[in-house]
């Protein structure tokens, strides 16, 4: 068999969405363990719509995830250019080739006319399409006009008895009738050609042997197959991957879910976990393994293990396994890439930094939750309320003694390790008979401004002896006032 080639091809007209990624990975996983190549084509077709900008965004999310193609608009390669924009010429010849076969035709109806039998058929509830009226014009009559300068488009001249079936690699045979096929247009009247033709020819012309797109192009592909036939081209094998969804499982959607790759790259998911994430989508390993790296997933992919039922996507199971990504990093590794991107805190000095890192690698999800999980570390405490420091079933001149009581350890720990501070701290609730628990809960309160925090004697090293000291008397002039 030839080489495996495939491609991923995003028309440019909004953000990088993760659609895009969940397809280029497997076409990537795909040609990774074929051997074969992987393309990025641009298909920037629809002149209004497409921008660089957007371009510019889907080849940085795909690098960003690591999942770089051998040949594109921005490496070349030897089918250039990868964009299609840039190869109007290519598409007008293919398109003449047709209509010089008597496989196409020129369509010259008006706008209006076109409005008026769609308004037709819908009042008669008949499908919407062409009505084959410029079908009939002699081809000479037909280039007169052309040459004349006459609006045109160039369509498809369907054969409407049979039908037209194609292979789909994970969904079997899939037929359908031609009589409802449409004299697709292939060549609009600005001379661009439409996502059918271009997509065709290109795929031809860069030797594409699996086309391995989103379930919603299945529609679409008769027409394609009907362009092969057209051409005397045997079409590419199909694969038709199952659409991502929400929870409600209708189609993934900007309401119900981020669609965008820069929100999940700038709320700190890894392009590791991000891709292991999408690798779950309608794919399980063998061994059923969640977590799992990129080069394991391709070294034993195949197709035959994609299910065709309707993956969701979950962002919960996303935080979970960034989650476990973020933990398998060594701490100088997660302080570099929260620091690329991630903090505010510049200037902080480095080990203190490493250590924080370190105190909250256990609890994060993602990088971007740093900041805040730290706060207390670097900017002082946040006003709370000292109500908050009086547990149940104590009075608050009870915490208040607690409080002097800690501050007088504190001043005169001689060691402030967590082992020796924890130590002091519960032969103090001992001698009290207190619950350790209770001073604990005071003391965190005080020193971090928050029930939930950071384990409390490592946060009180890192904040430092004569700060937490300073942070008890805070607390004691708060309940002083209350
Ligand atoms: N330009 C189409 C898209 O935006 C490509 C579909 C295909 O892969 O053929 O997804």
């Amino acid at each position: 068999m030839s080489q495996v080639r495939v491609r991923i091809a995003p028309s440019p007209t909004g953000e990088p969405h993760v659609g895009t990624a969940y397809i280029a990975l497997f076409n990537y996983a795909f040609a990774h363990r074929e051997g074969g190549k992987f393309i990025f084509r641009s298909e920037d077709t629809d002149r209004e719509r497409s921008t660089t900008a957007n371009e510019d965004a889907i080849l940085r999310s795909l690098k960003w995830l690591g999942l770089q193609w051998d040949e594109g608009p921005d490496v070349g390669g030897p089918h250039a250019p990868y964009r299609q924009s840039e190869r109007a010429a290519i598409y007008k010849t293919h398109a003449d080739a047709l209509i010089e076969s008597g496989k196409a035709y020129y369509c010259f109806c008006s706008a209006e006319r076109l409005a008026q039998i769609r308004d037709e058929q819908a009042k008669n509830k008949q499908a919407i399409m062409y009505d084959g009226f410029c079908r009939g014009i002699d081809p000479a009559e037909a280039r007169r006009r052309v040459q004349a300068g006459e609006p045109r488009v160039i369509r498809l001249a369907v054969d409407r008895s049979g039908e037209t079936c194609f292979e789909d690699k994970l969904r079997g045979r899939i037929a359908i009738r031609n009589e409802g096929v449409d004299d697709q247009v292939l060549l609009k009247s600005d001379g661009f050609p439409t996502y059918h033709l271009a997509s065709v020819v290109d795929d031809r012309l860069m030797g594409v042997t699996h086309v391995i797109r989103a379930e919603e192009w299945i529609s679409s592909t008769p027409k394609h197959v009907l362009l092969y036939n057209a051409f005397g081209w045997t079409p590419p094998m199909f694969v038709h991957m199952p659409l991502l969804r929400n929870q409600d499982k209708s189609k993934i959607s900007k309401r119900r879910n981020p669609t965008s790759l820069d929100f999940y790259r700038n709320e700190g998911y890894l392009p590791e976990a991000m891709l292991n994430f999408l690798a779950l989508m309608g794919y399980s390993m063998p061994d059923g393994r969640e977590v799992f790296p990129l080069s394991e997933f391709i070294a034993g992919f195949s197709l035959d293990r994609v299910s065709t039922s309707g993956p969701v996507f979950d962002l919960q199971k996303l935080e979970w396994i960034n989650g476990e990504y973020i933990r398998r990093l060594d701490t100088d590794e997660l302080a570099t890439r929260i620091c690329n991107g991630f903090t505010k805190r510049i200037g902080v000095p480095d080990e203190a930094f490493k250590k924080a890192v370190a105190l909250i690698r256990e609890r994060i999800r993602k990088l971007s939750e740093f900041d805040d999980m730290t706060a207390f570390m670097f900017g002082g405490v946040e006003d709370y309320d000292p109500a908050l420091l009086i547990q149940k079933k104590t009075t608050k001149d009870d915490t208040i003694a607690m409080l002097k009581d800690s501050a007088e350890l504190i001043a005169g720990a001689a060691d402030f390790t967590p082992a020796a501070t924890e130590a002091a701290f519960r032969g103090m609730a001992e001698r009290a008979g207190a619950k350790p628990g209770n001073l604990f809960m005071v003391l965190r309160i005080a020193v971090t401004g928050r029930k939930v925090s950071t384990p409390l004697f490592e946060t009180m090293e890192l904040i430092g002896q004569e700060e937490c000291g300073r942070r008890i008397s805070v607390a004691l002039g708060k309940l002083a006032g209350a």
